[in-house]
């Protein structure tokens, strides 16, 4: 369907977000799954991103970065990753235990790593 044609009601359907496995970078994925295994209980329910520090004065959203790290979507990882303040607050909140701030500062040493050809 033409973009002018779907857009004749005032709205328009959302670029696909499916991941394609051949061309998504998961380096950074499987570094911070093997520093942090409870990376993979994440079940993207919000709640840190709720409670979250940071999200209150800047445009950051960490159910947004642990999305972005599954999807190897580094551009967005290396905007997002240096706005957390790493005060904790999120690991109160989640419901699944996730380590949320070892989840950013091994994100963070990933991106370093991967720009220093180290990964
Ligand atoms: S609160 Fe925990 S489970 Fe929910 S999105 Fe955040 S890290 Fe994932
Ligand atoms: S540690 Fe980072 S992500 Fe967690 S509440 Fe604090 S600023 Fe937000």
């Amino acid at each position: 369907m033409s973009e002018q044609k779907s857009n004749r009601f005032g709205f328009a359907i959302n670029r696909s977000r499916a991941i394609n496995y051949d061309t998504s970078d998961r380096k950074v994925r499987e570094y911070v799954t093997l520093r942090e295994p409870s990376f993979r209980l994440c079940f993207a329910c919000g709640g840190c991103t709720a409670a979250c520090t940071a999200g209150q004065h800047a445009p950051f959203n960490l159910r947004r970065m642990n999305t972005c790290i599954r999807r190897g979507e580094l551009d967005t990882l290396r905007e997002e990753v240096t706005r957390c303040m790493l005060c904790g607050k999120c690991l109160l909140v989640c419901p699944r235990g996730v380590n949320t701030r070892n989840v950013v500062s091994a994100t963070a040493e990933a991106l370093r790593k991967l720009d220093r050809n180290e990964l």
